[in-house]
Parts: C-alpha cells; sequence; structure tokens
C-alpha cells in the first residue's frame, strides 16, 4: 500500500484485527501497526519451553468467539479455522475424587448434580431458550439501543446478572459441588466473587457451556490470528509489525485511526489534543488484579484423580466453594493467596496437534496482586497436585511469567491485568470513561476498539468490530456497516 492510508488500527489483537476487517469491507485502504514482532495480541501460539510443543501464551479457549456475532459472520470454518469441542467443557475437582462437570448438554449437567439438578436447570434452561437475545445484546450494548422483542429476556437476565456470584449459588443450590461449578466461572472475571456482576459473568459463561460450547482452536490461537491477517491482505490492506506507537501525531492526515490499546496508553500518544476532563477519568480508570502464568511441558496426561476430570478443556482447581470465594478474595486484596483459584487448561485433551507424538502442553494461571513478582510456580503446582498427584513427575519443561512479564509480552496487560480493567459495575457500565459512546474519544477521528471498551475481555472481536462502525459511519458517512467479505474459493 503507497501512501496515506483511509484508516490506521494500532495493536493487531482480535479487536484491532476485527475493526479493521470491518474497515476493509467498506471498500477502505487500512493499514495495522503492530509493537510485537508477531500479530495477534492476545492469540499468540509459540513453543514456550520445547521444539515442537506449541504453547498459547495468552487465549486458548473460546466460548466467547464461538457466540461472538463478528466471528460467527467471519465465518472460521470457511477461513481454515478449525474449532475443537472437548467433551467435558470445564471440570472443578474436589478432595476425596469427587468432580463436578460442565458438560455441553444441559440434562446431563443437571443430572450429575443429585437434588441441585433441579435449581440448574431452573437457572439456565429459561435462559437458553433466549441465549441469542441475550448474547447480541451483551456484544452490542453499548449502542444503548435494545430491540423491543428482546426486553423481556434481557430483563430476566439482568436481575440474576448484576448480584455477586454467592448470591446467586445461595438461591439456587444447596451443595457445595453445584456453587463452586457456578463459581468456577464467574472467576473467569478476575474479581472478588462477592461483588455485583460477578453472578452475570458465571452466568454467560455457564451458558455458553450448552450454547455453542467452550472450544479450542486446532494448532492453537495463532491460527485464528493468521487467518484474520490473510482475510486482510486480500483485501489490500497490510499490517506493520515491530513498530511501537507513541504520538498519534504521526498520523496526521489519516482520516481514522483506531486504537487496540489501553486508554492511558491512548491519552499519552494523543498528548495535549485529550482535554483534562477525559484524561481525569482515564487515570481513574483501574486495572486490578494481574496473573502468574505457568506453560508445561508433560510427558503424559495430567493424572487428576478423577478420571472424568482427563477429559476437560479446561479445569478450575480450587476445591470448595468457599475456598474458590477465597482465593480470589486474597489476590483482590494484594494477598499472595496459600490455596489460590487456579486456572488450568489441558490443549492436548483435544487437540495433539501441539506436541510432538506422546506429549502433552497444560498451562495454568492465578490471580495475583496487580504488578506482583512473586513465584507462584511451588504454590500453584502443590495445588494441581492435590488432585492429581504423581501431576510433578510428568513435567519435562515450564516456563513462567509473572504479572511483569505477561505486561512485557503485550502491553494492553498492564500490572499483568489481562482484562484491559477491572470488569467491576461501574467499569462495565462506563467503560472505559463515562461517555454516552466510548469508542470514540475527544480527539475528531481517534476512537478506541480494545478490550477497554464493551463488551470488554476475552477473543470475540466485538470492541473492535463496534468501534469500526461507529468511524464508518462519523467519518466516511457510511451507516449502514457492511456485511464482511466471503473468504475466497480456494
Ligand atoms: C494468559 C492469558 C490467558 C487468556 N485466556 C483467554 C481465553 O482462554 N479465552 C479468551 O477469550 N480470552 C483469554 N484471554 C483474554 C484475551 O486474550 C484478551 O481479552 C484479548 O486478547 C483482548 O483483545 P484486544 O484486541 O483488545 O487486545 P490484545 O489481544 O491485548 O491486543 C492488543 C495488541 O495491541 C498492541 N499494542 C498495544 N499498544 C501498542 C502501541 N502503542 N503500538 C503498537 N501496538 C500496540 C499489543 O502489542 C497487542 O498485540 C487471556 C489473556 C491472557 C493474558
Amino acid at each position: 500500500m503507497n501512501g496515506t492510508p483511509d484508516a490506521v488500527v494500532v495493536g493487531a489483537g482480535p479487536n484491532g484485527l476485527a475493526a479493521a476487517l470491518r474497515l476493509a469491507a467498506a471498500g477502505l485502504s487500512v493499514r495495522v501497526v503492530e509493537a510485537a514482532s508477531r500479530v495477534g495480541g492476545g492469540m499468540r501460539t509459540e513453543e514456550l519451553t520445547l521444539p515442537g510443543y506449541r504453547h498459547d501464551v495468552c487465549s486458548t479457549v473460546h466460548p466467547m468467539g464461538a457466540a461472538s456475532p463478528f466471528f460467527r459472520e467471519f465465518d472460521l470454518a470457511t477461513r481454515g479455522v478449525r474449532l475443537l469441542h472437548p467433551e467435558v467443557a470445564y471440570a472443578h475437582p474436589f478432595d476425596g475424587g469427587r468432580a463436578a462437570l460442565a458438560l455441553p448438554s444441559l440434562t446431563e449437567t443437571a443430572d450429575r448434580l443429585g437434588p441441585d439438578g433441579a435449581g440448574y436447570r431452573r437457572l439456565f434452561g429459561p435462559l437458553l431458550k433466549r441465549s441469542d437475545e441475550i448474547i447480541d445484546y451483551f456484544f452490542r450494548s453499548a449502542f444503548r439501543r435494545l430491540p423491543t422483542r428482546a426486553v423481556p429476556s434481557v430483563a430476566a437476565f439482568g436481575l440474576q446478572a448484576l448480584p455477586s456470584v454467592g448470591w446467586l449459588t445461595r438461591r439456587y443450590f444447596e451443595s457445595d459441588e453445584a456453587r463452586a461449578l457456578l463459581a468456577g466461572a464467574a472467576a473467569h472475571g478476575m474479581l472478588e466473587l462477592t461483588r455485583p456482576v460477578t453472578a452475570g459473568l458465571g452466568l454467560i459463561l455457564g451458558m455458553a457451556v450448552h450454547d455453542r460450547g467452550w472450544p479450542l482452536i486446532e494448532g492453537g490461537s495463532q491460527a485464528l490470528a493468521d487467518a484474520m491477517v490473510t482475510a486482510l491482505e486480500q483485501q489490500g490492506g497490510e499490517v506493520v509489525t515491530d513498530h511501537l506507537v507513541t504520538d498519534l501525531r504521526e498520523f496526521d492526515g489519516v482520516p481514522a485511526v483506531l486504537l487496540d490499546t489501553t486508554p492511558g496508553a491512548f491519552v499519552a500518544m494523543a498528548g495535549n489534543a485529550v482535554p483534562a476532563g477525559y484524561r481525569r477519568w482515564v487515570q481513574r480508570y483501574r486495572h486490578g488484579a494481574g496473573i502468574f502464568k505457568i506453560d508445561w511441558a508433560l510427558s503424559e496426561p495430567v493424572p487428576w484423580t478423577n478420571p472424568d476430570v482427563r477429559r476437560a478443556g479446561t479445569v478450575h482447581v480450587a476445591g470448595s466453594f468457599a475456598e474458590t470465594v477465597e482465593g480470589e478474595a486474597a489476590a483482590g486484596a494484594g494477598r499472595v493467596p496459600d490455596k489460590p483459584y487456579v486456572l488450568a487448561v489441558q490443549p492436548t485433551v483435544v487437540d495433539p496437534t501441539r506436541a510432538p507424538a506422546g506429549g502433552h502442553v497444560f498451562w495454568a494461571y492465578v490471580h495475583v496482586p496487580h504488578g506482583s513478582t512473586v513465584d507462584m510456580t511451588e504454590v500453584v503446582e502443590r495445588q494441581i497436585e492435590r488432585f492429581a498427584p504423581g501431576f510433578r513427575d510428568t513435567i519435562i519443561a515450564r516456563h513462567t511469567m509473572n504479572s511483569a512479564e505477561v505486561e512485557a509480552h503485550d502491553l494492553n496487560n498492564v500490572g499483568g491485568n489481562i482484562a484491559n480493567g477491572d470488569p467491576s459495575l461501574w467499569q462495565m457500565l462506563a467503560r472505559p470513561v463515562p461517555r454516552w459512546n466510548t469508542y470514540r474519544t475527544p480527539v475528531t477521528g481517534r476512537y478506541l476498539a480494545s478490550a477497554a471498551t464493551p463488551p470488554g475481555p476475552a477473543v470475540h472481536g466485538m470492541c473492535g468490530d463496534n468501534a469500526a462502525r461507529v468511524a464508518l459511519r462519523d467519518v466516511f458517512g457510511i451507516r449502514q456497516a457492511p456485511a464482511l467479505r466471503p473468504a475466497p474459493p480456494v
């Protein structure tokens, strides 16, 4: 591409690439500039431990990607991206060899919960009947428009979603198994589980299990990033890597610039162009708890005591409901938990291509105080060993990242926070600053497009897609966003 493009996107994460694809679909010339040497942001896959062992450095499991209207339209199958569904979406093991399982079938999941099966059906049954309306509203809510027919569905969901997950589980369940099963999903939000909206996180992720599933991507999440770049290049777009943007004046003359960055990075790049009021709101925006992550190369699958846990894509390693709540409370209060909530993923359960024959990849992270550099390896491995004795004997190699290293891998992970800002009630209502349209910034033609905007974290591309629609309307006068271009015939 020669000369000045119509639009520049800063950052080649899922949101940046989604924004670029929507803009390119309108026939605009689009350039993506990326600080790292590889595209993908939170979708990169690397040989972190040993040759032939392919580890997702960040995202691996894609309930939000499978549900996302953007990726449904992008049509992963026609782009050569294969979604693989584990038999057990996620498992939650307990002492003594018991485990609660989230299975694709609502009925089978409920049947395994004994007396709490009825509560599980009562909770998820009605939501699943309305899942399309609820999920579409969740993804597009920032536009503050709700089709009349969707009002009852969204209102019913909202009433259950606003409280804490502790409140919700007390209302529906008696047993530790059922309560921990839901709390384990809610804990993905990196918030203390006694806080408002944690119920909503548990419900969205719980509903996704029985709706479009919790799939992984064959070969690793990088395959999705690469497919998005290929699609962009097929339309004449270009991606420039190893290019850290520090000053937006670099793009003077470019009609639209979309930022897949933190709000803080945008304000720093925009300098005096940003009014003091907006700058103050951004300074108040909270990037809370960080993570400590370990990737392992294993000689065998993890030897979970409960054989059903060996079939799960994701495992919430935390013990009882009370321990799950306490583990998250410690991280939220700035303490290093002794028995943490460990979020573990075992990709080779469904995808043998990620390791040489007989080998396995496995990862886990724990939530830790913002910016923590404490080495959590011993604590994490002890917690896994508690439910999988002999685990340590299967380890061939490991790679660790503390919060500072998680940020070094991707500038958007400030202090190791992988959500680009806490998904707390306030920060979900006004993400990242209280404005009617939070993609628009006070600088003409400059838009925020990252997970710091609605609908927030995870690989779904919807922050970028929504931001691109606003830019198309404001800058180019295109009120009806064009459909994505289909993959060319093979
Ligand atoms: C360890 C870990 C595990 C995760 N697991 C999952 C999971 O299983 N499923 C899931 O859905 N989500 C998961 N996530 C979250 C998910 O990866 C993010 O929510 C998602 O990637 C956010 O997308 P994004 O496009 O907003 O930002 P990012 O993916 O962070 O991409 C932003 C890009 O912008 C670039 N950039 C930033 N600033 C600049 C600059 N100034 N100049 C140039 N380039 C810049 C960065 O280098 C980066 O490539 C995980 C995250 C982590 C860290």
